[in-house]
């Protein structure tokens, strides 16, 4: 099997979808693909953001709960998640992101400049700049994220002698690794675990990798099995394909399909403009419809 070649989307616990969808698209400028529920908890929606082409590796999923029960951020969960800005953007952003009040600081911790900030329910982001400059300062895609692992050295077996991630030098308290696809996405751990975290608003749920097709998918399923991994069957996601495990450091890891899709329901121009269920929960739109609170759109 070819080796991981970058992120297919990182999903989050967000609190009011008002809110994260205001945060998300008018404060970062991303677009509204997908409005849907969790496939495994109906009664939450799961809303997908994108760049505007729904590039892949540009895609951050939030199911966003309405009660108030906050998590603990924590080892066995993805840490702070890094998008990356064109080249030249810094500045630009930094004056958007004031203007919103949103308190920033500047740190290293991508081995280049990254403007740390958290989102309006505590989950913590960054900015980085790309290599190359672009015609408008719009978020190009994740940059990378932490991985905040129980076992940091499992976590680095499997980033690089499993999935094929190369290992840049570590600095003194994080290793550091890059996806081998063009878009490098850079992954941190600290190298020190921390105490365990606990799900809930402004937290990480999962990390998802793209894998190009369900046979390479069953592949990897299988080859993480006879490692001793545990793994889900494969799963439909209706847009892609999907298996889930708990790596070493206990953070889930999803492998998805690039295929078949954010336009198999709606066309490319309509992304997210309406609500999307999956057939299972069809017959029950009329109950979603009246329970899920109304999207500003
Ligand atoms: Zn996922």
């Amino acid at each position: 099997m070819d080796a991981i070649q970058r992120i297919h989307h990182i999903s989050a616990i967000a609190g009011d979808p008002n809110e994260n969808l205001k945060f998300y698209r008018d404060v970062l400028g991303l677009r509204l693909i997908k409005q849907t529920v969790n496939f495994d908890d109906p009664g939450v929606y799961h809303l997908y953001f994108s760049d505007h082409h729904v590039t892949p590796g540009t895609v951050i999923t939030f199911f966003p709960w309405t009660n108030k029960n906050y998590g603990r951020k924590g080892s066995g969960q993805v840490g702070r998640i890094a998008f990356r800005i064109p080249k030249g953007s810094m500045d630009h952003w930094k004056g958007h992101l004031t203007a919103h009040n949103i308190q920033l600081e500047s740190t290293y911790l991508f081995r280049k400049e990254t403007l740390e900030f958290d989102d309006i329910h505590g989950l913590e982001f960054a900015l980085v700049e790309g290599e190359t400059a672009a015609e408008s300062h719009d978020i190009l895609g994740f940059h990378g994220s932490v991985l905040l692992s129980a076992d940091p050295e499992g976590t680095k077996e499997m980033l690089t002698a499993i999935m094929g991630l190369g290992q840049l030098e570590r600095d003194g308290e994080n290793y550091h690794f890059e996806t081998q696809g063009p878009e490098k996405h850079h992954m941190i751990t600290p190298i020190s675990p921390q105490p365990a975290g606990r799900f809930g608003i402004g937290t990480v749920h999962h990390i998802a990798w793209s894998v190009p097709d369900v046979e390479t998918l069953k592949k990897w399923q299988s080859a993480l099995q006879n490692k001793g991994f545990g793994v889900t069957v494969v799963k439909d996601r209706n847009y892609f394909n999907s298996i889930y495990m708990g790596e070493k450091g206990n953070i889930v890891f999803e492998f998805a399909t690039d295929g078949p899709g954010f336009d198999i329901d709606e066309s490319l121009e309509s992304l997210g403009t309406t609500l999307q269920l999956p057939e299972q929960y069809e017959q029950k739109r009329q109950e979603y419809e009246t329970r899920l609170p109304k999207l500003d759109l």
